[in-house]
């Protein structure tokens, strides 16, 4: 028999897909697939963990009403649940006058997405945090952070409990259309299924090709390396300092971050990966390579971008440089204080014309629903995002 949804990808927007599916539907027949062997592999299990509040995006856009709602859910799902989360408030510092004009968009941005913002100054910032220097900054009391891959799992286990069919190690290689039903072939053997969702993150276009849709965006991994401080100089912050971000771009510029279980994280940088999992610099996919040279809309991006990309792949290659900019924020920083740590890849979705996709993108027909952009903050978001999706299938 014919299952009744399919989802690919098992990361935090796939599992909480099926998780509100379920919740929805009860009696639902559900599988959950990931070609890798534990859940949230990927992007969930390689990110700052930081609940965002809404500060940042265009207001109306899915991004600024998901990440306000999403935080809150998120909080919440964290508590019922015994996940550690901590609601510790962030701060975005100006550190030299021309950054006060962008400061005050984005104070006017929270505002209108109905997020809590106060203003610092000087001696305000000190009060908050120390260590870090700045001219002006924007308090977000309702920032924190938590750990993904531990909601993922959490998630996983819940969705087992209610007799979810949950297939790690289960990679999507072909679709093929029967009249009444998709034929999902997989590395472990094939799966019919009436409909199906697409949250592949960073092979999400390549799954909509697979399906037979012409993706409207390519995914362009980005890889964002961390550093970590030692232990002796992870109290220099208290909480989460980030940097006034560059309205060019959709990443927010390295920030200092104190993750859940303490450590103190620099990062992430945003450097163009050369694999769609180019977590290291050596990792090198031809069939990448193959795609940044004929897509037009890559090549548009790297003519616009390569003083960017170059400056962050100069700061990737060489630490001090990275230090150095962190420094802006925390000059007490030494670069001997400082390990790399795990990085992570993000998958952006780039558009034919070159422009970076900026909100999320998700694009449905009557079979299949495609996730093809939730960069960040689509863990805090995701469980919002997942009942958008279930509610998009519920209504066909
Ligand atoms: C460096 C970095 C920092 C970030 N910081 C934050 C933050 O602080 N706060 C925040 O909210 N967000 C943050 N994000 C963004 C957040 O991590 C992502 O938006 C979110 O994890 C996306 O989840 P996902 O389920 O869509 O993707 P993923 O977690 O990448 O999951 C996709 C899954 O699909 C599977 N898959 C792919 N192809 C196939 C196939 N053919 N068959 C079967 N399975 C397949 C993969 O194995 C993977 O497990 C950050 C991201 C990065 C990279």
């Amino acid at each position: 028999m014919a299952n009744d949804v399919t989802i690919i990808g098992g990361g935090i927007v796939g599992l909480a897909t099926a998780h509100a599916l379920i919740e929805q539907q009860p009696g639902l027949r559900i599988t959950v697939l990931d070609k890798e062997r534990h859940w949230g592999a990927h992007q969930t299990g390689h990110n700052s963990g930081v609940i965002h509040s809404g500060l940042y995006y265009p207001p109306g856009s899915t991004k600024a009403r998901f990440a306000r709602a999403g935080g809150e859910a998120m909080y919440r799902f964290c508590a019922d649940h015994g996940i550690p989360v901590r609601r510790t408030g962030k701060v975005v510092v100006a550190t030299s006058p021309d950054q006060l004009d962008r400061l005050a968009e984005l104070h006017r941005r929270g505002t209108a997405n109905g997020v809590a913002v106060t203003e610092l100054d000087r001696a305000g910032l000190r009060e908050r945090e120390p260590n870090v220097a700045g001219i002006r900054a924007l308090e977000v009391p309702d920032a924190g952070i938590t750990d993904f891959a531990e909601v993922a799992r959490k998630l996983a286990q819940l969705l087992a409990e209610r007799g979810v069919d949950l297939r790690s190690g289960t990679e999507l290689l072909g679709v093929r259309q029967d009249p009444a039903q998709l034929v999902l072939l997989t590395s472990d053997g094939e799966i019919r299924t009436r409909r199906a969702v697409n949250c592949a993150g960073l092979h999400s276009d390549a799954v909509a090709e697979l399906a037979g849709t012409t993706p409207p965006a390519r995914v362009l991994p980005f890889r964002g390396e961390y550093y970590e401080t030692t232990s002796f100089t992870r109290d220099l912050v208290n909480a989460l300092v980030y940097p006034v971000p560059d309205p060019a771009f959709p990443f927010l510029g390295v920030h200092l971050t104190r993750m859940i279980d303490g450590g103190l994280h620099i990062g992430p940088n945003a450097v163009p990966a050369l694999a769609r999992e180019g977590y290291r610099w050596g990792a090198i996919s031809p069939e990448h390579l193959r795609r940044l040279v004929r897509d037009p809309g890559l090549r548009v991006l790297a003519k616009k971008y390569w003083r960017t990309g170059a400056a962050e792949i100069a700061r990737s290659a060489v630490k001090p440089l990275f230090v150095r900019a962190a420094q802006r924020l925390l000059p007490g920083l030494r670069g001997h204080d400082l390990l790399r740590s795990e990085a992570g890849v993000r998958a952006q979705a780039v558009a034919p014309d070159g422009t970076l996709v900026d909100d999320f993108l998700v694009v449905q027909d009557s079979r299949w629903v495609h996730v093809l952009n939730a960069p960040s903050p689509a863990a805090t978001a995701s469980l919002l995002i997942g009942r958008d999706i279930a509610e998009r299938l519920a209504k066909d």
